[in-house]
């Protein structure tokens, strides 16, 4: 049995779900002390106590300390099995974060599934789903892995409210992830997404963004209302390269301006385009997962969050697999062995 301190490292939930990924994968049991220690609501909240459950439903295995709450928690798996999985968060957890849980799991089993997440879609500190479908799953697709999604209904912190599905198909034959270069820039946009708030928060987050960033509105800006159970407001800034495209994201909360949210999105759009990563750093964490199960790789991207190190001590600990980053110039480059 595998034994992992979740309070090493980034003391986040990714410590948690990665164990857990690997875990079915693997076959090796893993025990989780300490879960979420860093986090000022400690142990398995919602969308944790969900993403275990999933995952000992998918591989048919026994869990213990399957509580809300509990910062203690094993896991013994057993046979992973293909299905059509339903699973729901019953808050405005991240359904996205829930789905990234069981994804390498049946992708690695590489047989048709269907799973379905009810909960947030749209959630600060997660990836949105347009993430996912526009990043996430493009790369996953390089490696060979066969997946689509959709969305069936928004869901905003904090009334949730969202579907999610992802399908996964029978995966061709797997290779490394290579990805250096991003190739010289094609176009820059940003996009508004509103839900039962006034229209004037979007219109001046663009106009804030634009500016700051040189965007002209007419052509680089859109608009797009969505339905949903609760208020909601999410920012996003699209770079597209020649050998592949950057979703950032940024959210409305209360008490946060809308000038405000659009300034940090400008900065961090700034940001990777002063670099040469092809890969941002969300992307990068999420990648190094996938990455491992299959065939490694190597990709640049901006100097590693300490929720890419957690992650890669992590993975080494089940795969063997050596992680490292190292910088080059105005990018650091990430070679999963
Ligand atoms: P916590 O324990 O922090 O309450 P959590 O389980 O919600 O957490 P983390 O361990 O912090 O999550 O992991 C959050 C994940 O969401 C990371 O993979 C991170 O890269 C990703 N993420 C956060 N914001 C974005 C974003 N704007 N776009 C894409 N991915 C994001």
């Amino acid at each position: 049995m595998i034994t992992i301190d979740g309070s090493f490292g980034e003391g986040g939930g990714q410590i948690l779900r990665s164990s857990l990924a690997l875990s079915a994968i693997t076959g090796e049991p893993v025990r989780i002390e300490n879960v979420r220690a860093n986090r000022s609501k400690p142990g398995l909240l919602r969308q944790h106590l969900t993403a275990l459950n999933a995952v000992t439903e998918i591989c048919g295995g026994h869990a213990s300390g399957a509580e809300l709450g509990s910062s203690e928690i094993m896991l013994r798996p057993g046979t992973v099995r293909p299905g059509n999985y339903v699973f729901s968060v019953g808050s405005a957890g991240s359904a996205n974060l829930v789905l990234q849980t069981v994804l390498p799991v049946l992708l690695h089993l590489g047989q048709p599934s269907k799973v379905t997440v009810q909960g947030g879609t749209h959630n600060p500190s997660s990836p949105p789903f347009d993430f996912l479908t526009e990043c996430f799953f493009p790369a996953l697709r390089k490696i060979g892995y066969a997946v689509d999604g959709h969305l069936n209904a928004y869901g905003y912190y904090p009334a949730g409210g969202g579907e999610i599905v992802a399908k996964v198909g029978a995966s061709n034959d797997l290779c490394s992830f290579e990805h250096l270069e991003r190739g010289d820039e094609v176009s820059r946009s940003l996009e508004a997404l509103i839900s039962n708030l006034p229209g004037d928060i979007a219109k001046r987050e663009l106009e804030t963004a634009s500016k700051i960033l040189g965007i002209d509105c007419e052509t680089g800006c859109s608009f797009r209302s969505t339905d949903s159970r609760g208020p909601g407001n999410a920012l996003f800034g699209r770079l597209e390269y020649e050998h592949g495209s950057v979703l950032m994201a940024q959210f409305g909360q209360k008490r946060v301006s809308a000038e405000q949210v659009a300034k940090r999105l400008a900065k961090q759009m700034r940001t990777f385009e002063a670099s040469s990563a092809a890969v941002d750093h969300h992307l990068a964490d999420q990648l190094l997962l996938p990455m491992a199960i299959a065939k490694g790789g190597t990709f640049s991207t901006l100097r590693p969050s300490l929720h890419a190190t957690t992650n890669a001590e992590i993975i080494s600990k089940f795969t063997g697999r050596r992680i490292s980053f190292e910088t080059a110039g105005s990018h650091t480059v990430c070679v999963v062995r």
